[in-house]
This record gives structure tokens, C-alpha cells and sequence, in this order.
């Protein structure tokens, strides 16, 4: 299959997560080079966070109230303008109609040319959030767009341009990201609770962040070795929408 390679830098952006950092994982380094060229970039936070850890006795009010911090810390190194919270609980979430509407109303009052988002098609993935929140980009983009759909809401309707898909099933487009994989690294490291349980920083933190970082480089170098690049971001791309 042949690779596109960059869209046109959207004058406006709305990147959609199961939790606190996986648009970071998924597409951090696209958000900083396109906010550094002038996108209006906001964030989408489906779940509350609150199963992000692995110490049972955790307080998990102040632990919410810590992965909304961190993600406004990474929406601030990427160069991100907004953070939307919709704050369903974590691990318990469905692409029924309720948060369906909730997602419509993010598209609706971000207005986004590119939205980004998990594919909801990426076979063998056990998490059931990022499925869902797949699935709740591609039915919330449906009813964005039309009119009949959650009119109380009383918001025009808008039809985006283009749906990235990431971590995605199938690549037929990748974003070069020569030069930004710093700044998706930085980001990622923002979520400083979730270091011991996604990203391997444990007990040995200087070595294991640098063994981290250089982790994403080359996934970022492998990746753009597909399309001719020194480093990209994947995607599975939707133009008809
Ligand atoms: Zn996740």
C-alpha cells in the first residue's frame, strides 16, 4: 500500500483519548509540529483515570485530580490550547448514546479540520476504553455533522475533514515528524503517575526514562523509515466523512 505523507496543516485540531496520555502516545508529535505551525489544538479526555495505578489504597479523588493535571501539563509542552474532561469512570467506559452526545458536542464546539483518534478497528486489543473511545470518534464525527442528530444541543453542525486513526489496524498515511519526537517524549514524561505502569520508570528512573525515550525514537524512526522519512507518526486516514 502506498503511504500518504502529511496533511495540509489543519487550522484546526481535535485529538480524542480513552485516558490521560494516549494521544500523546498515539500522536503527540504530530499536535507539537502542527500547534508550532499554528493549529488550534484541543484535547479530549474520555475517562476520569481513576484505575490508572497499581496500588490498591491509592486515594483515587486526589489521583483524578493528579492525571488532569499531568494531561494539562502535556497539553501545555505540545502547544495545545484546550483540555475537555469528560470524565466517565475509567475502565467502565461504552460508546452508547450518552457519551455519544457528549463526543458530538466536543466535535461541535471545537470545530476541528483533522479530528485524531484511537481506531476502533485495531484487532487483539484487550483495553474495552480504547475501543469504545474509537468508536465514539467515528459515530460522534456521524452525528456532528447532521443535523437531526442531539438538535437540543443546539449547536451548529460540522462536518470535519479528515479522521487520523492511531496506534492504528491498518497505515496508509504518515505525519513526518522530524524534529518533534522531543516534545511527544517531554509530554508523555508530563504523566509522572503513570511512569511505574506504562512506561517501565521504576526503580531506576534516570536509565529507564532514557531507555523510555529511546524506545519512542526509533518506533518514530521506524515508522518513518516506511515512508522515506527520519522519523513519522502512523495513521489509518478517512477522507469521506
Ligand atoms: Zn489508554
Amino acid at each position: 500500500m502506498t503511504l500518504a505523507v502529511d496533511l495540509p496543516v489543519p487550522g484546526r485540531a481535535l485529538a480524542i483519548g480513552a485516558h490521560a496520555d494516549d494521544i500523546e502516545f498515539g500522536c503527540g508529535a504530530t499536535l507539537a509540529k502542527w500547534s508550532a505551525a499554528g493549529t488550534h489544538v484541543t484535547m479530549c479526555i474520555c475517562t476520569d483515570g481513576s484505575k490508572g495505578t497499581w496500588d490498591g489504597d491509592a486515594d483515587l479523588g486526589a489521583l483524578i485530580a493528579l492525571r488532569e493535571r499531568e494531561q494539562r501539563d502535556a497539553a501545555a509542552i505540545l502547544g495545545a490550547h484546550d483540555v475537555v474532561f469528560l470524565r466517565y469512570v475509567d475502565g467502565e467506559l461504552d460508546s452508547g448514546l450518552e457519551p455519544r452526545a457528549a463526543v458530538c458536542r466536543v466535535i461541535r464546539e471545537a470545530r476541528p479540520d483533522v479530528v485524531l483518534g484511537h481506531d476502533p478497528w485495531q484487532p487483539y486489543r484487550i483495553h474495552p476504553d480504547h475501543y469504545h473511545a474509537g468508536l465514539l470518534v467515528t459515530s460522534g464525527i456521524v452525528a456532528a455533522r447532521d443535523p437531526h442528530f442531539f438538535p437540543e444541543q443546539g449547536i451548529a453542525p460540522h462536518r470535519p475533514s479528515t479522521l487520523l486513526c492511531f496506534e492504528p489496524g491498518r497505515v496508509d498515511h504518515v505525519e513526518n515528524v522530524d524534529g518533534c519526537v522531543d516534545h511527544k517524549i517531554d509530554a508523555l514524561l508530563a504523566h509522572r503517575s503513570q511512569w511505574r505502569s506504562t512506561m517501565a520508570i521504576d526503580d531506576q528512573p534516570d536509565v529507564q526514562r532514557a531507555a523510555f525515550a529511546d524506545k519512542l525514537r526509533s518506533e518514530a524512526r521506524a515508522t518513518g523509515l516506511r515512508a522515506g522519512l527520519r522519523a513519522g507518526e502512523a495513521f489509518a486516514r478517512i477522507d469521506d466523512l
